[in-house]
């Protein structure tokens, strides 16, 4: 049989790709005077690219704190409901059962997520209303400070030494009750490693790369790898760290970093979390690009593949690469959908 590359791709994309971090959320915030954005701005690239899951991330910039957060949390949640409720394209969802639902009608699911907990301030009882508007996934943190820990930094080393903190912990413990992924993106190391002791369900990393190619305490090493393939957990390729050097950071280097995981922990213990985020990058000004790549680094987006409509790219390099059918699906999809089934 010799099925042409191209249908092969057409086939494994058909069952859709799901992508656990996008900064969708922020996006439609700073857009909020506007209309109709998720079905003019984001729906072409997203069909084209056969997408079908993402986690939506809710996400408070520095700007925004520490007065804002809880608003702005809100203001974002809004304009995804807003925009979702415009469109027949799209589902909010927070079960497996309404991820199904969403794919069985052809709409694209959003799983909402939060980036960082600097909306719930030290109040638990946030937690509870965050979940009851959708939110599914939590990361404590990003690259700072907060009420509940502290984020890995874009250094080898020098995040505190110290875990969560007691809210931090509570946090952790009320979700694992709630039914919210716990998910280990950005925390430190010795974060990383508490959540793990006093949590028992499978843990995990939405959006990272493999400290082996890039090593900074923001990404994920050996060790780490292995404790979340322990537990059963999956972990998100990220596309915008994957090497510190311009010339490396191509749609090949991705692969790699999907390789040494599954080499690691196995074939359904990797999944997606492209982090696109040049669509944000290019809207700021000169000002405010040299600031994020002083306060955390320059992201070298991978050519072809800086969005949605890129997953395709993917797909035919995986094939190129000699991936079969069995573990290209699970890598687009089928390990984050038996997260959602275990955990939703
Ligand atoms: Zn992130």
């Amino acid at each position: 049989m010799n099925e042409s590359i191209e249908r092969r791709i057409e086939r494994l994309q058909t069952g859709g790709i799901i992508d656990m971090h996008f900064d969708l959320p922020m996006d439609l915030y700073e857009k909020r005077a506007r209309r109709d954005v998720l079905a003019t701005e984001f729906l072409p690239e997203l069909q084209a690219g056969n997408i079908s899951v993402l986690g939506a991330a809710i996400y408070i910039e520095d700007r925004y704190l520490p007065q804002n957060g809880l608003r702005v949390a809100l203001d974002q949640i809004a304009r995804l409901y807003a925009e979702t409720a415009a469109s027949q394209r799209f589902a909010i969802c927070k079960s497996y059962r309404e991820v199904q639902a969403a794919q069985e009608m052809g709409r694209i699911g959003f799983v909402i997520t939060m980036e960082g907990v600097e909306p719930l301030g030290t109040d638990l009882n946030q937690l509870r209303v965050f979940y009851e508007l959708g939110v599914r996934a939590i990361g404590l943190t990003h690259a700072r400070t907060n009420s509940a820990g502290h984020g890995g930094i874009f250094a080898a080393s020098g995040s505190p030494a110290e875990g969560l903190t007691p809210f931090g912990r509570e946090v952790v413990r009320e979700c694992e009750a709630l039914g919210v992924i716990i998910d280990l993106a950005h925390i430190n190391p010795a974060g990383f490693e508490e959540i793990l002791l006093i949590t028992t369900k499978p843990p995990i990393v939405s959006h990272t790369n493999v400290r082996r190619y890039y090593n900074i305490e923001r990404n994920i090493s050996d060790e780490q790898i292995k404790m979340v393939g322990a537990r059963g957990g999956v972990i998100g390729v990220n596309s915008i760290l994957v090497s510190p050097l311009e010339e490396e950071s191509t749609l090949d280097h991705y692969i790699d970093h999907i390789e040494h995981i599954a080499e690691l922990i196995g074939i359904d213990s990797v999944g997606i979390g492209f982090d696109f985020f040049e669509f944000i990058f290019r809207q700021w000004p000169e000002s405010r690009q040299k600031e994020l790549a002083a306060k955390f680094t320059k992201p070298h987006f991978i050519p072809d593949l800086t969005n949605h409509s890129h997953a395709r790219n993917l797909t035919r390099r995986l094939i190129e690469r000699g991936f079969s059918d069995a573990d290209i699906e699970k890598i687009l999809r089928g390990n984050w959908l038996r997260i959602f089934k275990e955990l939703l």
